[in-house]
């Protein structure tokens, strides 16, 4: 018998009270069961985003969120500004290029978290940028991004502020509304303990000003066809129905164990793995601005961090990930977010310091452990 551990930046393990939810029959989606469950759902969506705006609900992953994020609010020849710095930031980048909008992207060091001074010197430079594009928890490099400093200066310019909340929201604190963020997009598989599969995007006023005059092509990925459905606790088209439901039960989790503690669940588990990290002779990868959704830890010298990697999965079933892109090899990510608490911690933390001695690296067994334990007791 083989138990296996999911610590992966997503999908994260869920819950089995969600895994029974998806197993109930399907509801058809045209019913006020449905609509009833679907009412909640946005409800308690707008409890985690912290937001009175509408939370749109589509049936893809978080990228499909990222892209009709694009084509609603924008048309070809827009000029905007993109935050990149990683694999996800670069993503908005590529998104836009992709519809012919003009990007100026600020090209942040991938460990480091953005300068605020730097989005307000091109907001004041160039004028006429129509929004700016962020992320909260960097996934590749386990950054976190001061969502809140940048609210407060792209509040002073026309531009909006929609922010990629995919591996952040529920694990990283994200005022939607008293941060002035204009669309914040998520993805189930991470922190709301879900399955892939569920895409949001919420928005604000402002962004549905300048979605108003927004020419890119677009038919699925339409926010105000999705707006008008939700009027009636629907969605234009099919639901991913059991996902849906998973959903409301897994809101019902995070409203029982009250957002600000579930935050600080998530702070004190990236804590107790920094504080690992550090005793186990480790560095990381990104400790001027880590993320509490997420670790990056750089591999050390003369160790394989492939190997490393297969090593933890194929002797202990623990799954973590590498590096994406140019860090492939170069830093293991350990994630900490959704269903995770302070024995998963401890197994993941147990099972490095093992694959690492094994590897042959020079490591006193417990160290690492023993550190956890000292911020999770
Ligand atoms: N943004 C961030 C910050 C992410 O972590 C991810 C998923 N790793 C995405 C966007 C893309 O989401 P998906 O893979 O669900 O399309």
């Amino acid at each position: 018998m083989r138990k296996n551990y999911l610590l992966t930046p997503g999908p994260t393990s869920v819950p089995s009270d969600v895994l029974l939810e998806l197993a109930k029959p399907i509801v058809h989606h045209r019913t006020p069961q449905f609509a009833e469950i679907f009412h909640s759902v946005s409800e308690g969506l707008k409890y985690v985003f912290q937001t009175k705006n509408d939370v749109l609900v589509f049936a893809s992953s978080g990228t499909g969120a990222m892209e009709a994020s694009v084509v609603n609010l924008l048309s070809p020849g827009d000029k905007v500004l993109t935050i990149k710095g990683g694999k996800f930031g670069e993503r908005w980048d590529e998104i836009c290029k992709a519809y012919n909008i003009e990007t100026f992207p600020i090209d942040v060091e991938w460990g480091k978290p953005v300068n605020p001074d730097d989005v307000r010197n091109i907001l004041e430079k160039e004028k006429g940028i129509k929004a700016v594009f962020a992320t909260l928890t960097e996934t590749s490099t386990a950054v976190v991004h001061d969502i809140k400093t940048l609210g407060s200066i792209v509040k002073e310019f026309p531009a909006v502020l929609v922010v990629d909340a995919v591996s952040g929201l529920g694990a990283v604190d994200i005022q939607t509304d008293n941060w002035n963020v204009d669309v914040v997009v998520a993805g189930s598989q991470k922190a709301l303990m879900l399955p892939p599969g569920l895409a949001f995007a919420s928005v604000s006023n402002k962004a549905w000003d300048l979605a108003e005059n927004s020419k890119c092509p677009k038919y699925y990925w339409n926010f105000a066809k999705a707006r008008k459905s939700l009027k009636t606790d629907q969605t234009p088209y099919t639901p991913a129905v059991s996902l849906v439901v998973g959903l409301s039960k897994s809101l019902e989790m995070i409203k029982e164990e009250g957002l600000e503690n579930v935050l600080a669940r998530h702070s004190k588990l990236a804590k107790a793995t920094r504080a690992a990290v550090g005793a186990m002779g480790l560095e990381l990868f990104a400790p001027q601005s880590p993320s509490d959704a997420v670790t990056a830890i750089k591999v050390p010298e003369g160790i394989d961090g492939v190997g490393l990697v297969k090593t933890l999965k194929k002797k202990y079933d623990v799954m973590i990930t590498g590096g994406q892109a140019q860090l492939k090899g170069k830093i293991i990510r350990i994630a900490h977010m959704g269903y995770s608490d302070t024995f998963d911690i401890i197994i993941v933390i147990s099972a490095l310091e093992m694959a690492l001695v094994s590897l042959g690296y020079n490591l006193e067994l417990g160290n690492g452990i023993k550190a956890a334990e000292e911020v999770l007791k």
